[in-house]
């Protein structure tokens, strides 16, 4: 049999319809490639016999033609998720070995719609980071390798030498889709941890508009810009996965009651005469040649497919990356102050109770979230409150208004590079300035900002041989149109499987 996991999530689904195999040999497979890919660390737990049981029972729907929309595909879940009975981390110590009495939303209704859980997925600590490094389970190792490198091609597959970062904070949920370790993940977005992955590894992915996915039982960093989405092989396969992920749930008061409609129709339909936006505010000085290029291509596929490509301007952009640096550390402050020792994983002892949250906070929190903990009470303290956060709100507001201005102008989409680079080593950014790893955000951010849907396409490769990807941002609720014009690029630009598994 040809090696099922090279196939695509919706020709899996298809394949398993017309009975080319079965739900127990498409989980099998998965299963055996998971074991074999150990050493790209994108797994932080593997649920085999659970993976098995859920099979086995799709395996009974498909013979009794009863098949739900994911019946029997395997899926990866970010830590970041809550699975009942599972153990679920955030990929930090503070959680130890916590394990949900609930199952997340989002979750439950892959679950629901027949899907397959083959584990969950390494991410950066409580999904703070560009790079999968601040996990507490350390790095994730890029499935890509920069041309003619052949670190970590030693015999049994032992990682060594210089891997690049598969991105972050989804880093898992791409290297292993990347990998063809599970046909699809879930991740979550922030500030760009599911497009900038995605377009590091190669792969798809798209964050939906605030409100189109519960946020219920995700473990929470900013709340008021997380965002749960899938990462995909193709455009077609997010499509799938966002369809059975989307809905409206009264347990998250954010989430928007609003039909879900079945994206997959969208996908392959004409772009004729739709507006795409390209804002001059984002050819920033010193942008990577090979980025701007790929920008330009992205431009000429969407026009020779019809559409209508606008200049415009979003005036407030230079001041998005700065004020999610405020926001988000603010309302992470606030979300992260239930980890104190009493409730969840962790407890370190003390002489009182005030010791005893002091040292379990200390040993339970990475470097990173600590700085974003004492950025955000700093920010949000009685002397600085008006200077900064009341200010970065302000902000956040004239960053909706730049897009609600275009939008109203008849722009359908805009498009954009996904990131300034492709993807760079383990180690190498942002040990000395933190900065330098947050800048990785600044085409990505503003879209969580502004609440809209945004979605990043492989669109080619660089100098390196590494894959670079593009990102198109849409009308809020408008998923569609997203789905639509990525598949445009797909189209256009081919698919980036990784050329070798050289990791086992
Ligand atoms: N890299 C960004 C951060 O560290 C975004 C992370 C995310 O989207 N979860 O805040």
């Amino acid at each position: 049999m040809t090696d099922l996991t090279r196939l695509t999530l919706t020709e899996a689904r298809d394949g398993l319809k017309a009975k080319r195999f079965s739900a127990t040999e498409l989980t099998q497979a998965h299963i055996a490639a998971v074991e074999k890919g150990r050493a790209l660390n994108a797994y932080v737990l593997e649920t085999p016999e659970h993976a098995l049981k859920q099979a086995a029972a799709s395996d009974e729907n498909l013979a009794k033609g009863e098949a739900r929309p994911l019946e029997g595909l395997p899926l990866g879940i970010k830590d970041l998720f809550a699975t009942e009975g599972v153990r679920t981390t955030a990929c930090s110590k503070i959680l130890g070995n916590f394990v949900p009495p609930y199952e997340s939303t989002v979750s439950s209704q892959l679950w629901r719609d027949g899907a397959v859980m083959l584990g969950k997925l390494n991410n950066d600590e409580f999904a703070m980071g560009s790079s999968n490094e601040t996990s507490a389970f350390g790095s994730v190792v890029n499935p890509w390798r920069r041309k003619g490198s052949n670190v970590g091609a030693g015999q049994g597959g032992a990682v060594e030498g210089n891997h690049l970062v598969p991105g972050g904070s989804s880093g898992g949920s791409a290297a292993a889709v990347a990998a063809d370790l599970c046909l699809a993940a879930t991740a979550t977005d922030t500030g760009g941890s599911i497009r900038q992955p995605a377009a590091f590894t190669g792969t798809v992915g798209i964050k939906p508009t605030y409100g189109r996915c519960s946020r219920w039982g995700i473990v929470a960093f900013a709340s008021s810009l997380d965002q749960a989405g899938p990462i995909g092989k193709t455009v077609r396969d997010c499509a799938a996965m966002l369809r059975s992920m989307a809905g409206h749930d009264p347990k998250d008061t954010t989430s928007v009651d609003a039909p879900v409609p079945d994206y997959e129709y969208a996908v392959g339909r004409s772009v004729k005469g739709r507006r795409i936006g390209i804002p001059r505010e984002y050819r920033l000085e010193g942008l990577n040649p090979e980025i701007d290029a790929l920008w330009q291509k992205g431009i000429d596929w969407l026009k020779a497919a019809g559409a209508e490509i606008v200049e415009i301007s979003l005036p407030h952009t230079k001041y998005a990356l700065p004020a999610y640096y405020i926001v988000a550390p603010a309302e992470a402050s606030s979300n992260l102050a239930r980890y104190d020792g009493v409730r969840y994983g962790l407890r370190e002892q003390g002489r009182d109770i005030v010791e005893m949250y002091e040292k379990t906070r200390a040993a339970g929190f990475g470097p990173e979230v600590k700085r974003r903990i004492m950025i955000g009470t700093y920010v949000l303290s009685a002397g600085y409150y008006d200077a900064y956060y009341l200010r970065a709100q302000k902000v956040r507001t004239l960053i909706k208004r730049d897009f609600e201005t275009v939008y109203a102008d008849g722009i359908d989409a805009v498009l954009t590079p996904a990131t300034p680079s492709a993807a760079f080593g383990i180690g190498e950014k942002g040990s000395a300035d933190p900065v330098e790893m947050y800048l990785n955000d600044i085409f990505t951010v503003t879209v969580n900002m502004a609440g809209l849907p945004g979605i990043a396409v492989p669109a080619g490769v660089d100098g390196q041989g590494l894959p670079l990807g593009l990102q198109l941002i849409g009308r809020p609720f408008d998923e569609e149109t997203l789905f639509s014009l990525g598949e445009v690029i797909e189209q256009a630009a081919g698919r980036f499987p990784v050329a070798e598994r050289w990791w086992g």
